[in-house]
């Protein structure tokens, strides 16, 4: 490896300094400010990677006080959990130039009677969804954008930011462009994405592009465009998502007085968030900041598997499958970019991969939000990979688990309309709850109110 020229990359703002590098350690070190998204060396995707030496200046205390004493304050940028970590984050842009709506901080869930339910007590769902445009994408999206409007005020030509997307993604740039005045422009998938979903970017006035393919056919349209124009790519093939990804793991440490828990389960479509929470957890116990990890799952909808098929094999190969419609839309991806930082990711961490199917995951979400949660289909993948790994034992009565929440319900209303209509497809609704409709008559309505509490 090259030896790294200790003043290359320091950001003025911070004195930290962070480069992209191959995440095969192949050499070459890019500014972050270089419009580059894969390794011109070998094709493979780059990674930020920090001046850890620089950052183990500090105690794990300082960080640890630091972290805490910003976290959800006023003081701008760093109220915002992603900018409270810049340090470790993306030291290179300055404040003006952060384009955030206080990302993060969003709450961590003890799911207490889910949780008795399927005897895993200290069970807590980590509610990402609660943000700003409705999913975890703020997170990496703040960062993307912050380094572009950095980029622009510097002098360079960047007209545009694109994505292709499962319908977060778009969401998030749309939202994130719009408050820095700068154009996006979205490549849906047609009919593949909620109404919430499709009508986000519309508000918000990004160029929204309704395509007749599935998201891997949006996403070869959008890094084609991204690489023979000057038109930034947002996909989280580009790194400095996975940088404000990562504060998720920081955050819920940190929301567990810096206590890591035992498991994590989190599901998986482009396999860039698995990635970013890992890398997180890696940079804390490199920095000293905790002493063990936690155990990883990724959940996978049964019909965009093809993670699942890999860990089957032991990782030994990766084929990437075609996706069919599930109702975790937006983990219907065959092709997973962040494939190779997931794989290396799940081995580090012990990992699992569970998969569920379209009837386990409607059920498991519907479970869920009788207990007070109101969750995406995807956390729905999610917590049916817990249910299923509490019922072989895998998962014990004492371990603290988390479940990553990655969006609001509230975005996928059809999802739980047909749900309790007993409409979907290969679902039996198990715990359906439909309106009962009665004239406006006293008499009546008192007769079905007993009915239905037994008096
Ligand atoms: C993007 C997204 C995912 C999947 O994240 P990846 O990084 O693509 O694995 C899961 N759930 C929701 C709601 C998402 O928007
Ligand atoms: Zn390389």
């Amino acid at each position: 490896m090259e030896a790294v020229d200790a003043e290359a990359f320091t950001s003025t703002t911070t004195g930290y300094r962070a480069w992209f590098q191959c995440i095969n350690g192949c050499a070459g070190e890019y500014s972050l400010k270089e419009i580059i998204y894969r390794c011109p060396k070998c094709g493979n995707l780059l990674e930020v990677r920090h001046d850890l030496e620089r950052l183990r200046q500090q105690s794990p205390m300082y960080w640890k006080d630091l972290f805490d004493r910003r976290f959800l304050r006023t003081e701008w940028p760093h109220g915002s959990s992603v900018w409270g970590k810049r340090e470790m984050v993306c030291p290179d842009v300055e404040d003006e130039n952060v384009v955030s709506t206080l990302e993060g901080g969003s709450n961590l869930f003890w799911a207490e009677r889910l949780g008795k339910e399927i005897g895993v007590p200290d069970l807590w769902v980590k509610q990402c969804g609660n943000s700003h445009t409705g999913s975890f994408k703020d997170l990496g999206m703040t960062v993307l954008v912050s380094m572009v409007r950095q980029m622009r005020a510097e002098g360079q030509t960047i007209p545009a930011v694109a994505c292709a997307s499962t319908g977060d993604t778009s969401a998030a740039l749309a939202a994130y462009c719009a408050v820095a005045g700068i154009q996006s422009i979205v490549f849906l998938p047609k009919n593949k994405v909620s109404t919430a979903q499709l009508i986000q970017p519309i508000a918000h006035g990004a160029l929204t592009l309704s395509l007749d393919t599935d998201f891997d056919g949006c996403m070869a349209l959008v890094q084609e465009l991204c690489s023979r124009n000057n038109i930034y790519l947002a996909n989280s093939m580009n790194s400095l998502r996975i940088e404000g990804q990562k504060t998720t793991s920081i955050e819920l440490v940190q929301q567990f007085d810096w206590e890591v828990p035992d498991w994590i389960i989190i599901p998986g479509g482009n396999l860039g968030n698995v990635s970013a929470l890992g890398k997180g957890f890696l940079l804390m116990r490199n920095l000293g900041m905790i002493d063990k990890l936690p155990q990883i799952v990724c959940a996978q909808a049964e019909r965009a598997n093809p993670l699942y098929q890999s860990y089957l094999n032991d990782f030994k190969d990766f084929q990437p499958v075609q996706a069919q419609p599930t109702l975790a839309s937006a983990i219907q991806i065959g092709n997973p970019v962040s494939v190779q930082k997931a794989i290396r990711i799940l081995q580090t961490f012990d990992g699992i991969v569970e998969q569920a199917s379209e009837d386990e995951l409607a059920n498991a979400s519907a479970r869920g939000d009788r207990t007070g949660l109101f969750n995406c289909p995807h956390t729905g993948v999610a917590l049916a990979a817990l249910f299923k790994l509490a019922d072989r034992g895998v998962i014990g009565a004492n371990d603290r688990v988390v479940v990553i929440s990655t969006a609001h319900g509230l975005k996928f209303t059809d999802f739980k309309i047909n749900y309790h209509e007993s409409q979907l497809h290969d679902v039996e609704s198990r715990h359906a709850n439909l309106p009962v409709e009665l004239p406006a008559d006293y008499t009546q309505v008192q007769d079905a109110i007993f009915r239905a509490l037994a008096l």
